[in-house]
């Protein structure tokens, strides 16, 4: 008889300092929330849901989506959104199945609870203590040792622009398979060190991220542990566990996986410098991107980025597929949009809040951006994903906003102290994380 497998998606990265609300409205912009045409519209994506659909298919399993809900980052998540998105993935399980696939985010945070995934997973261990659970989350994850003790598996995005999603799903629907299949016996290991790490600085392609993420995908790839993760953490949340972290999926013995856990945490606390950002004036990143031959010239304004829960309003239908590396064959769904040409310059108005990692949001409009001297854009890194290859130079701009880089600006009362950089003198013993 075929195996039972239920697939859920609720995903959303909080910005506890964003003014926007996010009710259910949110989670379902594009369209169902559940079922046959929520499984059509992520089927063949890459996104974590598109890859785990894509493991229950090739396992031949029956399959149910009870809630494929994702929003863009904004405030917190509406106590009423939260219990109808958990409700639904827990009555599923209720019902009786051999494994849990969830695509999660990692930072949510509802008006109720400070770790949305945390207690999702609680929930679900309630009522089915022993069902193995496999989860794929974000590379912004704020780790908690409730989401490690509610999972069997967890894998993280290994790239930033996130272009991986569903590869992490793979990756973690690979070791859940070999689970169901008796041939491992997945245990993790986790930690983290109290560094709230810059967005704009810690992408796993550049340094220092680069060393620690090549430390996992290297243990990993090589078979030494399972699955091996590094997580950022998301600093525009104020909540106790932010973070950097890594999690480690083991088979049976964790001695190795303890090793490679410590010395992935210990490098980042060497290197803690190099996950500061350092501000500077606006007008001299103008001033800057004026003196710059060619184009064209990227400007990404990381102060009031979507991705990170702006509200981009400090400032044709919008709908078109994504055909760049990041969320590939997804629909991009901006609501009414117009465009106001001045003669020197043209500007996208959209009804709804969109982050730019796609040529899609000009192309789809009739605007090359390949052909324009400056492109300024509300992002913060995941416009490299599509811009990048076509940026002759990149301008990053710190403009105003609730997702602005200069951290001294908000003030954070939940957050554990000591906590790096706002405690530069801290000195930390192995085991005080
Ligand atoms: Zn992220």
């Amino acid at each position: 008889m075929a195996q039972k497998f239920v697939v859920a998606m609720m995903m959303h990265e909080t910005n506890t300092f964003s003014p926007l609300p996010t009710p259910i409205e949110s989670f379902s912009r594009a369209g169902a929330l559940s079922g046959p045409s929520a499984i059509k519209e992520a089927e063949g994506t890459n996104t974590s849901l598109g890859g785990f659909i894509e493991v229950a298919r090739k396992a031949g399993a029956e399959f149910t989506v009870p809630m494929a809900a994702s929003a863009h980052p904004s405030g917190l998540v509406t106590k009423a959104a939260y219990e109808q998105m958990t409700t639904a993935i827990v009555d599923e399980v209720k019902k009786g199945c051999d494994a849990v696939l969830l695509a999660l985010h990692g930072a949510m945070v509802a008006e109720h609870y400070d770790d949305g995934e945390g207690e999702l997973l609680n929930r679900i261990r309630n009522i089915a203590p022993d069902v193995p659970i496999a989860v794929a989350l974000d590379f912004h994850t704020q780790m908690t040792e409730a989401m490690i003790k509610g999972a069997s598996i967890i894998t993280g995005y290994r790239t930033y622009p996130h272009i991986d999603m569903a590869d992490t799903a793979r990756r973690s629907g690979r070791t859940l398979m070999r689970m169901l299949a008796g041939e491992v016996e997945p245990k993790m290991v986790w930690g983290n060190r109290p560094i709230m790490s810059s967005s704009l600085v810690h992408t796993p392609s550049r340094e220092p991220m680069k060393t620690l993420m090549g430390m996992a995908n290297q243990a990993e790839d090589s078979g030494h542990v399972l699955n091996a993760s590094v997580f950022g953490g998301f600093p525009q949340a104020d909540i106790p566990h932010l973070a950097l972290s890594s999690v480690i999926v083991c088979d049976k013995r964790t001695a190795e996986g303890e090793i490679l856990l410590n010395k992935i945490l210990d490098t980042a606390w060497d290197r803690r410098e190099g996950f500061l950002f350092h501000p500077e004036p606006l007008s001299v990143q103008v001033a800057r991107a004026k003196s710059l031959d060619g184009g064209p010239i990227v400007m990404a304004d990381h102060g009031d980025n979507t991705a990170s829960g702006g509200t981009q309003d400090v400032m044709s239908d919008g709908t078109f597929v994504v055909t760049g590396p990041m969320a590939t064959g997804t629909t991009v769904r901006m609501g009414r949009t117009a465009v106001l040409d001045t003669g020197n310059m043209q500007i996208v108005i959209s009804e709804k809040r969109a982050e730019p990692y796609d040529l899609g949001v000009f192309t789809h409009c009739g605007i090359d951006p390949r052909r324009k001297k400056y492109v300024l854009i509300k992002s913060r890194q995941h416009f490299r994903a599509g811009f990048e290859p076509i940026a002759k130079h990149i301008v990053m701009c710190d403009g105003d906003g609730c997702t602005a880089s200069d951290l001294k600006l908000f003030k954070y009362t939940k957050v554990k102290r000591p906590l790096y950089p706002f405690d530069l003198d801290m000195r930390l013993g192995r085991n005080e994380a």
